[in-house]
Parts: C-alpha cells; sequence; structure tokens
C-alpha cells in the first residue's frame, strides 16, 4: 500500500512518525474517514467541513487547503486502485522534539497522514441485510464528542464489550438516554418519525446523519432531533445507524430485545437506498 505522511507519498513500511509527536503521546490529533464508491470520494465536502471546526476548536493549524486533500485523497485512491473503500485522515498538532502538557509553537508543523483502506463491496454489505445487535454501556467518554479526536480507546472497550456478548456494536448511555453509537450515530422509528438525539457536545456531529436527516426530511419524513431511552428504543418500530463507512445499518436488537419484529426495518431498508443514490450521485 501507499501511504501519505507530510507530503510524501511511501509504501507504508516506509512512512514513520516521530515517538514525540503530539498524535502518538497525547492523542492531541483529529481525523476523519471519507468512503469511496466507484473510485470517487463520498461527501468530501462535508467531511472537509468537519475537519476544519475540529481542528479550529483545537485551535491545531490546517497545513493544507481544500484542494490539496481533494487531490491527495485522489492520488490515494489512484496509486492503491481503489474501487470501494475508505481513505483515513489524520491531523496531528506535530512533534515539539519533547513531551509537555503545553501546546507547543503554533509554528511547529502539523502533521498529516492518509492511507487507503481496500473494502470490496463496502455498499451490499450483508449485515444490512440482517441488521446489526446492540448493547448498552454508559458513555464515559469526555465532554467534547462533537470533536473527531483519536482518542478513540473507551469506544474500542465498549465495541470489545458488545464483541463479548455477541453483539455488534455497543449504544452510549448517559443520564438515561442514548449519545450514540461507539462509531456512529444513532435513531429509533416511530410510525413515520424518525427520532435521533439534537446536536450539541455530547455526540458527534456525523456528517452521514446530516445528509440522512436532510433526505428524510426531503422524502416528507418526519424528524424529530431529541435524546431517546433504551426502554423507548427497545419498544420503537425500527432502529439503525449511520456512519460513513456502514452508512444506514439497520438495528434489529437492544440488549437482547427485539425491534419491532426482529427484522429490517422498511424506513431504514428506504433510508440506505435514497442515501447511497444520492451519495453516487454526488461523489466526485
Ligand atoms: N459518532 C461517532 C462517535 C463516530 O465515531 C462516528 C464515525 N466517525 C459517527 C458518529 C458518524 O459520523 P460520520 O457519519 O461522519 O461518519
Amino acid at each position: 500500500r501507499t501511504v501519505y505522511v507530510n507530503g510524501a507519498y511511501l509504501p507504508e513500511d516506509q512512512a514513520t512518525v516521530s515517538i514525540f509527536d503530539r498524535g502518538f503521546v497525547m492523542a492531541d490529533a483529529v481525523y476523519e474517514v471519507v468512503s469511496v464508491l466507484d473510485g470517487k470520494l463520498i461527501d468530501f465536502d462535508g467531511h472537509q467541513a468537519r475537519l476544519t471546526r475540529s481542528l479550529d476548536a483545537l485551535e491545531i493549524g490546517n497545513p493544507l487547503s481544500d484542494a490539496e486533500y481533494l487531490a491527495m485523497f485522489r492520488e490515494l485512491v489512484s496509486r492503491n486502485e481503489i474501487t470501494d473503500g475508505m481513505i483515513y485522515l489524520q491531523v496531528t498538532r506535530g512533534n515539539p522534539g519533547d513531551r509537555d502538557f503545553a501546546y507547543p509553537d503554533p509554528d511547529t508543523p502539523q502533521t498529516v497522514v492518509a492511507f487507503t483502506q481496500a473494502k470490496p463491496g463496502l455498499a451490499d454489505s450483508p449485515a444490512a441485510r440482517t441488521g446489526w445487535k446492540v448493547i448498552t454501556v454508559p458513555d464515559e467518554r469526555w465532554g467534547r464528542r462533537d470533536i473527531k479526536t483519536t482518542q478513540l480507546l473507551y469506544p474500542s472497550m465498549a465495541k470489545m464489550a458488545a464483541k463479548a456478548q455477541g453483539a455488534d456494536d455497543a449504544w452510549l448511555v448517559e443520564d438515561g438516554k442514548i449519545t450514540e453509537g461507539t462509531s456512529n450515530n444513532a435513531y429509533i422509528v416511530k410510525g413515520n418519525r424518525i427520532i435521533t438525539r439534537e446536536l450539541s457536545h455530547d455526540i458527534l456531529h456525523g456528517i452521514t446523519r446530516a445528509a440522512v436527516l436532510r433526505l428524510a426530511r426531503e422524502s416528507q419524513m418526519q424528524v424529530e432531533e431529541r435524546g431517546f431511552s433504551v426502554e423507548e428504543a427497545q419498544q420503537a418500530d425500527e432502529a439503525f445507524v449511520t456512519s460513513a463507512s456502514a452508512f444506514v445499518m439497520p438495528v434489529v436488537e437492544i440488549d437482547g430485545a427485539a425491534i419491532g419484529d426482529g427484522a429490517v426495518g422498511t424506513v431504514a431498508a428506504r433510508l440506505r437506498e435514497i442515501y447511497l443514490d444520492e451519495m453516487r450521485r454526488t461523489a466526485i
């Protein structure tokens, strides 16, 4: 695989970052994951806008322009012959040359790395036909989940807890309400209403969430942005999650309780179709 590090395209075994890099010792870094379908980037502008927001929130400089990120992503897709897959991008505060809690001088060059992951058939995942089982666990992450940082240890622990119970993912619960999944936004459906937690510092502002809610409203579905409890979710007609890599993924079981009739819901299936159609149409 050819990867990108600070302006260079290198074989992955020759790509290196300093052990003093703030991304390594402090998780002082933000990231984005952009899907690739048919060799084209899905919702590049949305991910680019969030990258800028995350960097601004942490006062990390942005070393590249949107056009330069676009060119770099396309170069990686082309060099690695990616048809379906993902691009992972990470920007760190860089390498101050030593370990210190205080941020280094803002002139310290940021570290930018990116790589591709091939996922043949990404959009026809068999899981989308059967749906995910999720468990719920307390949300013990930090309070600025709207910033897409690489502090992913708690979500990893929650994912492992799910796997240990034979489930696919975990939904995180705070003050009696679901915040989101380990790496996706969470929704329930009641009749013609799609319910998902409102935007705040408590959740990541999903790029897929924004697109799916826009498309749902355009399709005359009702959207209610508010928190919901585990009990309400278990009694819903349907449930699903959204993310750049899972698109719209139906959820059929929460903490062992079947949602609706336990099969993939019609609203989730339709939203997945509408979303994928629109994203393929607007991919660049
Ligand atoms: N919430 C969390 C905690 C996530 O990690 C992700 C995916 N990175 C999402 C939501 C979904 O965001 P997006 O649709 O932009 O992939």
